[in-house]
């Protein structure tokens, strides 16, 4: 039985994507070879990934304005280092928004270049707001921010209007609301959550922004290199991008992001009622802040754990707890999560309320 995947990433992916790539597998466009044997530099691949790079920046919006998209390697976390690689003047400073844990490993890295100012931090509420009173230096060289905190569950509803190129770590959120995707410099995401498996990083990057920190940057650290090469610099994840393609197609077909987005919220509104009225539950997030794609929610009292976790399991759900720095549940609901996984939660949520 197909079991209704709460997990956090990698995650559920549409039906019809584990079949097309499992088809693909066997046989790629009836070519008598599977896509895991053949070359990247094939006719049929290099289509792929044109396919791919253009459908990232038609669903995003920003197609002929000045951006590129690329498929990385290394996922969100060498991003990490590459934005200060590329982004950063030598000895330079940028600004950065610590939301969480991926935003500090983000600050971390970019201590290897020059010096990440923390303009604000909810680090003292264990993560549990998006600070929004910060000033953001003119003069530094980019600010950095996290749109979705998968771990606490906490969500930027809006994104300050910044005079220094805005850069955004999307991993757990993107294309899955509508937003002004123009107001970012740069926005990169693991696949792993909206987009496809683990395995393929997406960078989507202004192009006018690059070459002027004055460095020498290693071939594979520099999006210049990359782009230059269409995305082929060195042989790509040929498998991801090809699953992440079927992905975006499919999100094409569900109206694009506007569409998804209508889903998005009627699941995590149905759930989080439930959290808001269910006397055994509470959230963790701050009301206003919360994720429309990780709900984090605990049990008022931890005793019904052992009861709530073999409802869940035994109705087919999986990947429901939360993570260690928080504990209690996390429900990812990803694009790919049909509304009626989030019934059924409900569902156990109120059952358990029966039985107790
Ligand atoms: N940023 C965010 C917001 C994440 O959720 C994650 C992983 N869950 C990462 C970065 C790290 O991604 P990766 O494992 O692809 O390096």
């Amino acid at each position: 039985m197909k079991k209704h995947n709460y997990s956090a990433g990698p995650c559920i992916l549409p039906q019809e994507v584990f079949e097309k790539s499992a088809a693909a597998i066997l046989d790629f466009n009836n070519s008598g070879l599977s896509i895991l044997e053949i070359s990247h530099r094939s006719k049929d691949f290099v289509a792929v990934m044109e396919e791919a790079r253009a459908l990232v920046l038609e669903l995003l919006g920003l197609q002929g304005k000045g951006y590129q998209a690329l498929f990385m390697h290394g996922g969100a976390s060498l991003e990490f280092l590459m934005v200060p690689y590329n982004l950063m003047k030598q000895n330079g400073k940028a600004a950065y928004l610590d939301t969480g844990t991926w935003a500090n490993n983000a600050i971390k890295e970019a201590r290897f270049f020059g010096e990440p100012m923390v303009v604000a931090s909810s680090k003292a509420s264990n993560y549990t707001f998006i600070p929004k009173d910060f000033a953001i230096p003119v003069d530094d060289d980019y600010f950095h921010c996290t749109s979705n905190n998968t771990i606490f569950g906490t969500q930027m509803k809006s994104f300050p209007e910044t005079a220094v190129p805005m850069v955004c770590d999307m991993s757990s959120d993107i294309f899955s609301r509508t937003i002004d995707f123009s107001k970012f410099g740069l926005i990169y995401a693991g696949a792993q959550k909206n987009m496809g498996p683990a395995g393929a990083t997406l960078v989507v990057i202004k192009e006018e922004l690059l070459g002027r920190t004055g460095r020498e940057i290693p071939s594979m650290l520099d999006y210049q290199k990359h782009i230059a090469a269409e995305s082929m610099y060195n042989t790509p994840s040929v498998f991801p991008i090809y699953a992440s393609l079927l992905t975006l197609q499919w999100l094409k077909g569900q109206g694009g992001i506007a569409g998804i987005e209508k889903v998005n919220e009627q699941k995590a509104a149905l759930l989080y009622a439930e959290i808001d009225r269910n006397p055994l539950f509470r959230g963790t997030a701050a009301v206003e802040d919360r994720s429309i794609m990780n709900a984090t929610f605990l049990l008022n009292d931890e005793s019904h754990a052992p009861l709530f976790d073999s409802l869940w399991k035994s109705a087919g759900i999986s990947g429901l707890p939360g993570h260690r720095s928080v504990g209690g549940y996390r429900a990812s609901m990803y694009n790919a999560l049909p509304l009626e996984s989030v019934e059924l939660l409900v569902a156990v949520m109120k059952e358990l309320e029966t039985k107790i």
